[in-house]
Formats: structure tokens, C-alpha cells, sequence
């Protein structure tokens, strides 16, 4: 494994820190709420016009044709450039690399382009009321209707990130009950300006509209927004999870940001610090270094044809609990002025609290990594 960088991707460092440097705005309004949203959209078209929206994909779709070394240095110098976190990232960490993976020519040329330029906005449409965990257990239901050229949709998601704020849906459906639980389900596109969809803003503690709980009351939707295989969804959604938890949601830039920040703090809050607390950040630094050069070995290994499978959950326990800790120790050295948010760190810490539960609980990351990363036997 190589771990430094060539003379062109130090030169397209150099480029994207140029570029972010004269254009990253100044703090923006919580994505989660509609103001905030809409100012991240700005943010993220203003990205695409210069073409740093998606580097990574092909020139025709919007991208730069990056190699993955060369989004990894992108994000780094995007979050050490303290950017805003991305509105669109469903679009762009979760559906394009399934749509890639699983999409018609037809699907990729449509959609692709719009994703990149923030004009179709995505969320995820997995949980249920009772299907969480247990995303087999999802029993809203797609039933073919002939006539009308495609299926009805009906049921109910809920959790479903900025669904208030989107223009599209991606989700699972059950499309034949009588299959086995991950036999029948099928992955659509959905337009939620399509009759019979109602989508109902959730509020959260923070007071951000962050939620939204989407109703589907016989939405028909037709063949061409079906991804992959009729009944085959499961397996369409586990590329999607596994960009989730693994590689594309969470790079390493982003940690490795958030621990210079913290080592920051403690250069000007950490004189009396004791040394539990020092040790805290020392360890936190350490750590989002150690998943940075764990990504670098996946990197390599990803272009040597490896797939990430089972193992995105190994990394999702790691991110979700580091940036935790990493918040924990920023509260510690701010002591009671961490109540007042200085520094963001406190809204951060909550959205850290989030982590362990979204993109799959970590308590079914470590059954995974239990049975399918260590082959131990089924709890
Ligand atoms: C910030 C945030 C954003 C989210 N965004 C979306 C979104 O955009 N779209 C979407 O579809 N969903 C979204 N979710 C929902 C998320 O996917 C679910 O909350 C998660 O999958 C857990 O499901 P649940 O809440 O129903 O909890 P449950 O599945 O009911 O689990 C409750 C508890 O039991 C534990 N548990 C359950 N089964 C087992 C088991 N077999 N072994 C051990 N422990 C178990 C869980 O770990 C958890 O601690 C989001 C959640 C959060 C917090």
C-alpha cells in the first residue's frame, strides 16, 4: 500500500483547496430546516457550476472522472475547509453508486445529471413503523397494476431524512407477499409530487423539521422507476447500505477535520484540562487517523477488485462511535459553555448521538460483523 501522494493528485489537492478556499460560504442555517436547506442547495449548485459537486464520476454525468485517491483528497480538503455538510448526500453517496451498479442506460442518463446538479433531490425510504431493524419485515406493498403500466404503491415510511424538503424517494416495497421476506421486495424511484403521496414533516427535540413520515395511498408508479430487478430490492439495497456505512457517507476527511478542531480547542481551553481529557482528544486524534489509513487500505483494495460487503459494518461501528467521543471530549474541555453550542460543538454532539442508530443500529453492525466478518455462529 502506498501511502503517499503522487504529483497529480497533490496538484489536484491544491486545486480543490484553491477553489474552496475563495468560495466555501460562512456558517449556513441547519440543512434540516427549510431556510437552512435552502441555502445548502446553493452551496451544492454553485459546487456543481465549477464541477466540484461529484468528482469522482464521469465527465458526461457532471463529474471530473477523480479517481477514488482523488476524492478521498477532495473530501479532506473539503472539510478541513469546514464546508457545509451536503443536503444532497443521499443522492449522491447512496443512490448514484447504486444507480451505477444496478441502473438502465436510460436510468443513468436521466437521472444521474440531475442528482449532481441538485435539481432531483432524493431521500431514503426503508423504515416503517414496525420495520426498522428488521428492514425484511417492511410490509408496505407494491401490486402490479398491467393497465396502468407500472405498480401501485401503498404504505407508509417513516424516518425518512429532509423527506420534507425532497423531491424524490428511493424504497423498498414488498412486491410479492407470498415470497420469502427478502425474495419479494423491489426498489422504486418515487416522485413525491405523484398522486396519493402525502409526506407530513416530523418535528425533533433540536426543533429542526429534520424528519418526515411519507404515505403512499395506490401511487402508481411506472416500470422505468424500478432499480434492478423486479422482486430483487434486497439486493439493489444492500449496495446502497453498504454505501452507507462504508466508504461514500462518511469519508475520513470528515473525522480527520472534526480532531483537528477538537486538538484546536485543547490548545486554547486545555491548560487545566485533566488528564483523563487530554487523553481523550490524543485518542480521538489518533483514532480518526487510524480509520483514515484503514480507508486507504480499502481504497487499495477496492481497486484490486475487492468488494467492501460485511465489512461496511466494521467500519460503521468505528466512525459513528469515534465521532461520539470526539464530541464528548470537545463538551469536556468546553465545560458549561459547550450548553451555549460554541463552536457547534453541542449540535454536533447530538447529531453524533444519532449515529449509532442510523445507516443500521450498531448493535446489528456487530451481529454482522459477528457472523459474516469473524464467522462466529448465530446468536
Ligand atoms: C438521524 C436519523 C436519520 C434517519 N434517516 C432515515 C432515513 O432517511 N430513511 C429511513 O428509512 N430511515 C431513517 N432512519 C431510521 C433508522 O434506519 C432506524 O431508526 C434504525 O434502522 C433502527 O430502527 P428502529 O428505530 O425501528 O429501532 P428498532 O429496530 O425497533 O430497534 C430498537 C433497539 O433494539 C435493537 N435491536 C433490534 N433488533 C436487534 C437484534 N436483532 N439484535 C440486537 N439488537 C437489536 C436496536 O439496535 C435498537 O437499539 C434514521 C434514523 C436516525 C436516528
Amino acid at each position: 500500500m502506498d501511502l503517499t501522494f503522487d504529483d497529480a493528485e497533490q496538484a489536484f489537492r491544491a486545486e480543490a483547496r484553491r477553489w474552496l478556499e475563495a468560495n466555501v460560504p460562512g456558517p449556513l442555517p441547519s440543512g434540516d430546516t427549510a431556510e437552512g436547506f435552502a441555502a445548502h442547495l446553493e452551496w451544492e449548485r454553485r459546487l456543481f457550476a465549477d464541477r466540484w459537486a461529484v468528482v469522482s464520476w464521469p465527465e458526461e454525468y457532471g463529474g471530473r472522472g477523480a479517481s477514488l485517491w482523488e476524492w478521498l483528497v477532495f473530501e479532506e480538503e473539503y472539510w478541513r475547509a469546514g464546508a457545509p455538510s451536503r443536503v444532497n448526500q443521499n443522492g449522491i453517496f447512496l443512490l448514484a453508486p447504486t444507480l451505477f451498479e444496478f441502473g438502465t442506460d436510460e436510468q443513468k442518463a436521466r437521472f444521474l445529471p440531475r442528482i449532481a446538479a441538485a435539481v432531483d433531490l432524493f431521500c431514503q425510504g426503508w423504515s416503517e413503523p414496525n420495520a426498522g431493524s428488521d428492514l425484511a419485515g417492511i410490509q408496505s406493498r407494491a401490486v402490479r397494476d398491467d393497465a396502468g403500466g407500472g405498480w401501485r404503491l401503498r404504505g407508509q415510511k417513516t424516518w425518512t431524512t429532509r423527506g420534507a424538503f425532497c423531491n424524490w424517494l428511493f424504497g423498498l416495497f414488498r412486491s410479492d407477499p407470498e415470497a420469502e421476506r427478502h425474495r419479494g421486495l423491489t426498489y422504486f424511484l418515487v416522485p413525491l409530487d405523484a398522486d396519493g403521496v402525502t409526506v407530513r414533516p416530523v418535528g425533533r427535540l433540536d426543533g429542526d423539521d429534520g424528519f418526515a413520515e411519507v404515505f403512499f395511498e395506490d401511487v402508481l408508479v411506472p416500470d422505468d422507476l424500478v432499480l434492478g430487478e423486479v422482486h430483487q430490492g434486497w439486493r439493489v439495497a444492500m449496495a446502497t447500505t453498504s454505501s452507507e456505512r462504508g466508504l461514500s457517507l462518511r469519508s475520513p476527511g470528515r473525522f480527520m477535520a472534526t480532531a483537528t478542531r477538537l486538538v484546536d480547542l485543547y490548545r486554547t481551553r486545555g491548560a487545566d484540562a485533566d488528564p483523563g481529557l487530554r487523553e481523550a482528544v490524543v485518542r480521538a486524534w489518533m483514532d480518526a487517523d487510524a480509520y483514515r489509513l484503514h480507508t486507504f487500505g480499502v481504497v487499495t483494495r477496492m481497486l484490486a477488485g475487492e468488494s467492501l460487503g460485511a465489512e461496511s459494518s466494521f467500519m460503521k461501528l468505528f466512525w459513528s462511535e469515534l465521532d461520539v467521543a470526539t464530541h464528548e471530549a470537545a463538551l469536556g474541555l468546553l465545560g458549561r459553555e459547550g450548553e451555549l453550542d460554541a463552536g457547534g460543538w453541542m449540535k454536533g454532539y447530538q447529531f453524533s448521538l444519532a449515529g449509532p442508530i442510523y445507516a443500521g443500529t450498531n448493535e446489528i453492525q456487530r451481529n454482522v460483523v459477528a457472523e459474516r466478518v469473524l464467522g462466529l455462529p448465530r446468536g
